[in-house]
């Protein structure tokens, strides 16, 4: 079969497709979290003692002693054997965006050669994958790749149900046998303690006593498209890459008529159903919606929860999201810009902070001392935004996102604060001297109407910015949709513990001088704008005055592509953030600028290559076709006498032959091995081989506009992006 007819066939096939059937949805009731050995399933498990101990390390994070670690293990493995599962597995989150998992058995034989099945404490706490090929970033030596995985109780144990059967997963951080981490965990729990230190150090200056553990929130905004399994399948670039190295923009823009594609939506709603009601057993709080911006494009939005656990369900989304649109016949695109022309994925990641007793810091509350606290957190978040744009933008970076940053459909790649005309108001009247704490009989009020309640603004205010507050969280806009949210809510959490230290000093210093607390707080708020004021910014984003004034006026970086943005992880100032609060070492630092950068240029490598690849072996061969077709029929039409106005094949010829010479330009640039750093290669991928590719690309959609429909290799934009 040719690659036309695969073509032409996928796309009869999906003409005559049914949605897949779907039985009834149980109630929620009965199936919310019923395969997660959550609280309330040990509760039931275990014994009134047992069960104290593991829900103090569950809410604290205190350490687990051996005894009680048995008793859970057990209780665990039964529950786990009575959903039928056989297996359990350590499930980690390496360096790269992935999740991994290593299954083994619970069975054991005894001395009469009986099996038996076991789970010990030892078991539950420590696993040893054979982590070799996990990228380390030069912390292992892979002659001594002993890689521990440790359950993290914070994060619940759950029964994942395949066809393959069901396994219990055990939520766990991956370290080298040195200790330091090789995943994305590990960070994430240490940027939540700094953060809750120094929050506590903070809170405690303001004159509150009971102060509960502080824990950060997520709920991440999840965009991605389905595209149809026949299509998706007759695009290596698709399958390879993930998103559509060639394909000409379609006639009608965004809006497609899908007349006979009249049963497709059916089938996505039905995939949603399937897919909310497995999140759901999984204690995953998911709600959907649809997507117009795109067609083809949907989002789903689930509840928040504490960072941890939302980073882990986040991963087990995507998981689940690819799987079970497989079992639709559709393949899920998590890729930030499948396509080019075409509204690209994000990931907005939605994030507070807060606890029990002092309740939601970025919450202006209902009370004068609450919008104090309010405005020390808030302005610690404009202050590490300013100090810190760069990590937040080298945390985001990725061959992919590059695609869609800055790209006027997406925040820009120059980190700003969005934070709305009222408060963007009061910070302005602090920083000119305003609001002003003065000393005789004229105390100001901070609890002024006009900052007791922030308006939520409805939907998408400005979907210009790429760090907005949105009435009580902050929306990190500019996160990828195939990213783990685990390095932004790092980041976040760190540059917040780093601000928050800060002011603690300045609030100490000025009341040990004998300033009152609304003075003390004004204080340091002023000499935040001051310094790092110029990182608000409430106009248009993509605007090129912007683009002009934050480099120029405002001394903000704009930071094109990962190339660019990965060294921000060599900066002394990101290492000392990192080192000063305990989150990274330096050297786990290193390895991390050292993975992200061999990702970024392999992945543009495997790119080039398909790129190549396809042009050569797919596109040229189309269009050598549909020429030939055309000059015989010229040569004829020639030889009694009639001249054929063949635009088409002098356009073709121009085209394959200024295609075929940039790939051979590309072809070249490839062989190129004598980089002199990391840094130097990511540039050459970044701003050598990019611009073959699309080179390549710009010819090759021009013969899709030439090269007759029926000859044509690949799935068009238009088939591809019918569904709504
Ligand atoms: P919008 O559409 O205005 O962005 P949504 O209510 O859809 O608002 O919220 C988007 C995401 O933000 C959801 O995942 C939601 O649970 C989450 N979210 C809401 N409040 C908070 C909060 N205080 N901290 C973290 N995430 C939050
Ligand atoms: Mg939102």
């Amino acid at each position: 079969m040719s690659a036309n007819q695969s073509r032409i066939n996928a796309i009869a096939k999906i003409i005559d497709r049914e949605p897949k059937q779907y039985e009834k949805l149980a109630p929620l009731s009965e199936i919310w979290a019923c395969d997660v050995f959550n609280l309330a399933a040990m509760e039931e498990a275990l014994s009134k003692k047992a069960f104290k101990a593991i829900k103090n390390t569950v809410q604290t994070g205190a350490a687990l002693d051996a005894a009680t670690a048995d008793i859970v293990a057990a209780a665990m493995k039964d529950w786990a054997m009575s959903k039928g599962a056989k297996f359990f597995s350590h499930i980690f989150y390496p360096m790269t965006n992935i999740t991994a998992e290593k299954h083994d058995g619970f069975i054991i034989t005894n001395s009469d050669g009986n099996a038996i099945t076991e789970f010990t404490g030892s078991l539950l706490i420590k696993g040893e994958p054979d982590g070799s090929s996990f990228p380390n970033g030069s912390l292992r030596m892979t002659n001594a790749a002993r890689g521990y995985t440790a359950w993290d109780p914070t994060s619940p144990a759950y029964v994942m149900q395949t066809a393959n059967g069901a396994t219990l997963m055990i939520p766990s951080v991956f370290m080298s046998w040195t200790g330091q981490s090789l995943d994305k965990k590990i960070p994430l729990l240490r940027s939540n303690a700094a953060m809750d230190k120094a929050a506590h150090k903070v809170l405690a200056l303001m004159g509150e006593t009971d102060i509960a553990p502080l824990n950060s929130s997520c709920g991440a905004e999840q965009e991605y498209f389905l595209v149809d399994e026949n299509f998706a399948n007759s695009r290596p670039d698709l399958l390879l890459a993930g998103r559509t190295l060639f394909g000409a923009a379609p006639a009608k823009g965004q809006e497609f008529d899908d007349h006979y594609f009249g049963a497709i939506p059916a089938r996505v709603q039905v995939f949603m159903q399937d897919f909310e009601n497995k999140l759901y057993r999984l204690g995953i709080p998911a709600k959907t919606h649809h997507n117009e911006v795109a067609p083809g494009q949907f989002e789903l939005a689930p509840y928040y929860e504490a960072a941890n656990v939302a980073a882990d369900h986040q991963q087990l989304m995507m998981t689940i999201m690819t799987s079970t649109a497989k079992e639709h016949g559709f393949i899920c695109l998590l890729h930030e810009k499948p396509f080019a022309g075409i509204n690209g994925s994000g990931k907005h990641v939605n994030w507070s902070v807060g606890n029990s007793t002092q309740g939601n810091l970025l919450d202006p509350g209902n009370s004068p001392h609450e919008n104090l606290n309010f405005l020390l957190f808030c302005g610690a978040v404009i202050r590490g935004v300013h100090l810190y744009g760069p990590l937040l933008r080298a945390v985001i970076a990725s061959a992919a996102n590059d695609h869609r940053l800055g790209a006027n459909e997406a925040p820009p790649a120059i980190l700003s604060v969005y934070l709305g005309d009222q408060l963007e108001g009061v910070f302005n009247d602090i920083k000119e001297g305003k609001l002003v704490a003065k000393g005789e009989g004229g105390l100001m009020d901070l609890g002024l109407s006009q900052i007791l309640k922030f308006e939520r603004d409805p939907g998408d205010r400005n979907r210009t910015s790429p760090f907005a507050f949105t009435g009580n969280r902050f929306e990190f806009r500019a996160v990828g949709s195939s990213q783990s949210v685990s390095g932004p809510l790092v980041s976040m959490n760190t540059m917040l513990a780093d601000s928050l230290d800060w002011i603690a000093e300045q609030l100490a210093a000025s009341l040990a001088g004998g300033a009152d607390k609304t003075a003390a707080v004004i204080a340091v708020l002023k000499e935040i704008m001051d310094l790092h004021g110029n990182v608000i910014f409430g106009g248009d984003g993509y605007s090129s005055e912007w683009h002009r004034v934050a480099v120029e006026e405002r001394g903000l970086k704009n930071i094109p592509t990962t190339a660019d943005a990965l060294p921000a992880f060599k900066d002394e100032a990101v290492i000392s953030l990192f080192k000063d609060t305990g989150v990274l070492t330096t050297e786990e630092l290193a390895s991390r600028f050292e993975v992200y950068s061999e990702q970024y240029i392999l992945s543009i490598e495997v790119e080039a290559k398909l790129v190549i690849d396809m042009a050569t072996t797919q596109i040229y061969p189309a269009s050598i076709q549909a020429m030939s077709t055309l000059a015989g029929t010229s040569a004829s039409l020639k030889s009694i006498g009639v001249e054929l106005q063949n635009y088409g094949l002098q356009g073709m010829a121009t085209e394959s032959n200024a295609m075929m010479a940039a790939v051979g330009e590309l072809s070249t640039a490839l062989k190129k091995h004598d980089h002199e750093s990391v840094e130097a290669h990511m540039n050459f991928s970044a701003y050598t081989i990019c611009p073959l590719m699309l080179e390549v690309r710009a010819h090759a959609d021009a013969l899709e506009g030439l090269v007759p429909d029926e000859l044509w290799p690949l799935p068009k934009y238009q088939e591809m992006l019918f569904i709504k």
